[in-house]
């Protein structure tokens, strides 16, 4: 009984903190965006969901001035890069990503003494100053098209070491310079749990994201980013499906298909720096618009160029 009043009052505070939101956005005349792994009660208030190629194109065409972007910071950072006119804020000004931090400019610009000449494609879950020490960004969506774009043989991909030798088994014609960096989230997924959870629910489809590691996509159904998760779930015969990817992503699939089932394999594949941001926070930065993510003129530009190069290699869409 307890937990029920509990429950109705959690509602209700949830639904009153929505309204708020759904106010402060007329008044401010601005947009909420959110990633695909934030979560549920964050995606519900957001006018566009999706992952970070898709809500980075999706900022530049959308006319408000102001974009709250429920996310982590290099998200935020690359809708300023490629928005320098708009206010991007982040609610949560300590949503970070831990693979993002895990290269520094400095530690790329010693990578490319050791390999001169040889293109850097950096991951776009990296920061500012790094986008804009490499040649060309990638999304989990794109970075086969992108290395696959590439005419030099050796290429070196920072910082997500999964991503990367992933490509590295898709383009074998290539050599792949690996950074060690990683997602703490995909890779703490055991490799039992994911044998376990198929063993659970025999009928059911393994998509993985391919920032877990091989030994959970040697499993894989399918292996694509969260947007073509969506794709997969929704094309495919098959009604059930184990979710390889942080478990925001179930909500969004739920939506998507309210006749399919979808399993998380593992209670650890959340990712924490994505649910710091709660409605509270949203309706806080709508209020006293905080906390606005604005990148230097200087690294803009540069890091610009490697986003734009990204663009210019996929179809417009
Ligand atoms: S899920 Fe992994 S890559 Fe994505 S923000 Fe969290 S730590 Fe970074």
């Amino acid at each position: 009984m307890q937990k029920q009043i509990q429950k109705s009052e959690d509602k209700k505070y949830l639904e009153a903190l929505s309204q708020k939101i759904i106010q402060l956005k007329n008044s401010r005349k601005a947009v909420v965006i959110a990633h695909n792994y934030e979560r549920p009660e964050v995606q519900q208030i957001a006018d566009i969901v999706g992952d970070s190629l898709e809500l980075s194109r999706a900022v530049t065409r959308v006319k408000a001035k102001i974009v709250v972007f429920c996310g982590v910071h290099f998200m935020a950072e690359t809708a300023s890069i490629l928005n320098p006119g708009k206010t991007i804020l982040l609610p949560v000004k300590e949503a970070g990503c831990p693979m993002a931090d895990m290269i520094t400019t400095k530690e790329l610009k010693a990578l490319k003494n050791k390999y001169p000449k040889v293109p850097v494609v950096c991951y776009v879950n990296s920061s500012a100053e790094v986008k804009a020490e490499s040649d060309v960004c990638c999304t989990s969506s794109n970075a086969l098209e992108i290395v696959n774009s590439l005419k030099s043989k050796q290429v070196i991909f920072v910082p997500d070491k999964n991503l990367g030798s992933y490509i590295q088994r898709k383009l074998p014609e290539k050599q792949i310079i690996l950074w060690e960096g990683f997602c703490p989230t995909h890779m703490r997924i055991k490799e039992e749990e994911i044998l376990l959870s198929k063993k659970e629910h025999p009928k059911a489809k393994f998509m993985a994201h391919p920032e877990c590691p091989q030994k959970l996509l040697q499993h894989a159904d399918y292996i694509g980013s969260t947007s073509g998760m969506l794709k997969y779930a929704k094309q495919d015969e098959a009604k059930e499906f184990i979710v390889g990817t942080e478990l925001g992503m179930i909500y969004r699939l739920e939506m998507d298909n309210p006749k399919k089932k979808f399993y998380c394999p593992s209670e650890h594949f959340i990712c924490a720096d994505m649910k710091l941001t709660t409605l509270g926070w949203v309706a806080h930065s709508l209020e006293d618009m905080v906390f606005e993510v604005k990148v230097s003129d200087l690294i803009r530009k540069k890091a610009k160029k490697s986003l734009d190069k990204m663009m210019s290699v996929l179809p417009k869409n």
